[in-house]
C-alpha cells in the first residue's frame, strides 16, 4: 500500500514543495473534520505550524521534507486508528523533542500538559527495541509497555509512526531495512494484533515480509495475480445464492471477498509444507450487515449462518462464535466454513457494522481514554493490568520478562470456566496451575491438583477451551521451581517467581 508521499520524486521547486506540505496537512484536517470528534482545529493548526518550523530545512533520507513524516503519522492516527485532536497534535509533534532543540517543557507551555506527556512518552520509546544486547531490548520493550499502560494513546501513535516508517522503508539503508523489518514482525505486529488493530497488523506483517524475504514476497504476489480471474469466478458462483437468500430476508448488508495476506499465505505454505495451489483458504467471504439495534445483532448473525448452511455443507468443527465470547482484543464475529461449488472449503465471516469497525480499527480506538474512571472493564484493561503487574515486579530478570510477554503477545487464547461459571481467558497451553495463579497468588502457591470437568488432574494438565476448572489447594503445599516449566501466562510466572524469592532469600555472595 503506497502513500502519496513515497512515490513523489523530489525534484520539486520550493513552491511546489510548500504546496505539497500544505495539501498533505489539509488532508489530515479534512479527515478529522469528517470524524465524530469535537472540532478542535485551532490547536491542530498550531501544532502543525510549530512542527513545520521546528523541522524546517531537515529532510528524510528519501529527500522529502521531514515534516511530511509527522503529517503522515497524524493522518494514520486520525484516519486509520480513529484518534482525536490530542493524538493528532502529539503525532504532529512526536519527533520534535527527539530531533530538534525544543524540550518537553516547551511543548507543555505551548500545547498543555496532556500533549506534552504524550510527546514525552513517544520520545522515551523512540530508540529501537533491539539494542546491541538482549537486555537492552528487553529494557526498551519494558519502557514501551510501561508508557503504554500509562496512556494507551502513546502506543497507538507509536504504531502509526512505525507503520509510516514501514511504508517508506524502501528509502532506508538496506542494513537498517532488515533490522526495522525484523523488529516490526517480532513486536509491533503482535502488539497491533493484541490491540485489535487488525488491518495495521496485516500491513505491518506484509511489509516486514517483503523486506525480509523479497523473493518469496514477489513470487507469492505474482501467483495471487495469476489466480485472480479463476478466484473471482468461484467467488461469484459461491456468493450469488447466498446474496439472493439474504435479499429475500430483507437484510441491508455488504458482501466482500477477502483475500488472505501475502504473509499469511506464506506462513501457511511453510507450516503445512504445501505449494501455493494447495492453500485452499486463500480468501474468505465477509458479510457485514447494518443493524440499528445492538441487541438484535447476535440473532441476525445466526439467521445468516442458518441461511448459508441451508445452501452449503458445513465443516463440522470450524464454526467460531466470537460473539458469545469475544476475543481478548475485542474481536466479535461469527465464522463458519462451508464447502464451495468447486469442492474447496470457504470461510464465511459474519459481523454487524459495529463489530466490523471494532475489528478493523481496534478496540483501542473505542477505549474512552478515561484512565482512573471505572469504565466498563474491558478485556484490554485486564491485559494492560497484567502488564502493570509484571512491571511492578521490583526485581525482574529482563530476559525472562521479554520471554513471558512475548509468549502472551503471540499466544492465541482459550476460555475456561470456574465452578461458578466465571470466564477466564488464557493463552493456549495454559494449565490448571495458571488458573490457580490467575485467581490469586495464595491459591497458586498452595495448589496441589485440579478438577477439570469434574475429573481429577495434575497441576500441569493443559486446558482446552470450554473446560470447567476447579483448583484444589493444601496448606502444606510449597511453591516449586519446576512449576515454571508448565506455566503459560506472564502473570502466573511473575507470581511464582515472587513466591519463590520469598521462600528462599537470595544467597549473598
Ligand atoms: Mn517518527
Amino acid at each position: 500500500m503506497a502513500t502519496s508521499t513515497d512515490i513523489t520524486t523530489y525534484n520539486l521547486t520550493p513552491e511546489e514543495e510548500e504546496q505539497l506540505i500544505e495539501s498533505e496537512f489539509q488532508d489530515v484536517l479534512n479527515g478529522y473534520l469528517k470524524s465524530n470528534h469535537r472540532k478542535k482545529v485551532e490547536i491542530i493548526e498550531r501544532a502543525f505550524r510549530f512542527a513545520k518550523k521546528a523541522h524546517g530545512g531537515i529532510r528524510r533520507r528519501s529527500g522529502e521534507p521531514y515534516i511530511l513524516h509527522p503529517i503522515a503519522v497524524a493522518k494514520i492516527a486520525s484516519q486509520e486508528i480513529g484518534l482525536g485532536s490530542t493524538s493528532i497534535c502529539a503525532a504532529l509533534l512526536h519527533d520534535v523533542v527527539e530531533d530538534t532543540d525544543y524540550t518537553v517543557e516547551d511543548i507543555e507551555a505551548q500545547f498543555g500538559k496532556k500533549i506534552a506527556q504524550l510527546v514525552s512518552g513517544l520520545t522515551k520509546i523512540s530508540g529501537g527495541i533491539f539494542g546491541d544486547q538482549a537486555s537492552a531490548q528487553a529494557e526498551n520493550f519494558r519502557k514501551l509497555l510501561l508508557t503504554m499502560s500509562e496512556d494507551i494513546r502513546v502506543v497507538l501513535i507509536k504504531m502509526a509512526d512505525r507503520l509510516h516508517n514501514m511504508r517508506t522503508l524502501g528509502s532506508m539503508a538496506p542494513n537498517k531495512q532488515y533490522k526495522i523489518a525484523g523488529e516490526t514482525l517480532y513486536i509491533y505486529a503482535p502488539l497491533a494484533h493484541r490491540l485489535g488493530l487488525f488491518e495495521i497488523k496485516t500491513e505491518l506483517e506484509d511489509l516486514s515480509f517483503k523486506y525480509e524475504h523479497p523473493k518469496s514476497y514477489e513470487r507469492i504476489s505474482e501467483l495471487i495475480r495469476q489466480s485472480e480471474a479463476r478466484r473471482s469466478e468461484v467467488y461469484n458462483d459461491f456468493s450469488a445464492p447466498i446474496k439472493e437468500k439474504l435479499d429475500t430476508m430483507g437484510l441491508k448488508y455488504e458482501a466482500q471477498s477477502r483475500l488472505k495476506s501475502v504473509y499469511s499465505i506464506w506462513r501457511k505454505m511453510e507450516a503445512k509444507h504445501v505449494p501455493f495451489e494447495e492453500v485452499y483458504d486463500l480468501y474468505a467471504m465477509r458479510i457485514i450487515f447494518d443493524c440499528e439495534d445492538q441487541s438484535k445483532e447476535k440473532e441476525i448473525c445466526w439467521s445468516i449462518y442458518s441461511a448459508i448452511t441451508d445452501l452449503y455443507r458445513l465443516h463440522p468443527d470450524r464454526t467460531r462464535d466470537w460473539i458469545s465470547v469475544p476475543k481478548a482484543n475485542g474481536y466479535q464475529a461469527l465464522h463458519l466454513t462451508v464447502m464451495g461449488p468447486d469442492g474447496n472449503w470457504i470461510e464465511v465471516q459474519i459481523r454487524s457494522r459495529r463489530m466490523d469497525e471494532i475489528a478493523e480499527k481496534g478496540f483501542a480506538a473505542h477505549w474512552k481514554y478515561k484512565i482512573g474512571e471505572s469504565d466498563e472493564e474491558s478485556e484490554l484493561n485486564v491485559w494492560l493490568r497484567t502488564i502493570k503487574d509484571i512491571l511492578d515486579d521490583p526485581n525482574p530478570n529482563a530476559i525472562d520478562f521479554l520471554d513471558t510477554l512475548k509468549l502472551n503477545l503471540f499466544a492465541s487464547e482459550i476460555v475456561v470456566f470456574t465452578p461458578k461459571g466465571e470466564l477466564i481467558t488464557l493463552p493456549n497451553q495454559a494449565t490448571v496451575l495458571d488458573v490457580a495463579f490467575e485467581l490469586h497468588s495464595q491459591i497458586g502457591t498452595k495448589c496441589i491438583a485440579g478438577k477439570v470437568n469434574h475429573k481429577l488432574v495434575p497441576l500441569s494438565h493443559k486446558l482446552q477451551s470450554g473446560d470447567q476448572v476447579e483448583v484444589l489447594t493444601s496448606q502444606s503445599q510449597k511453591p516449586k521451581e519446576e512449576w515454571m516449566a508448565f506455566l503459560a501466562t506472564a502473570k502466573a510466572r511473575t507470581r511464582l517467581r515472587a513466591a519463590l524469592r520469598q521462600e528462599q532469600p537470595p544467597v549473598i555472595d
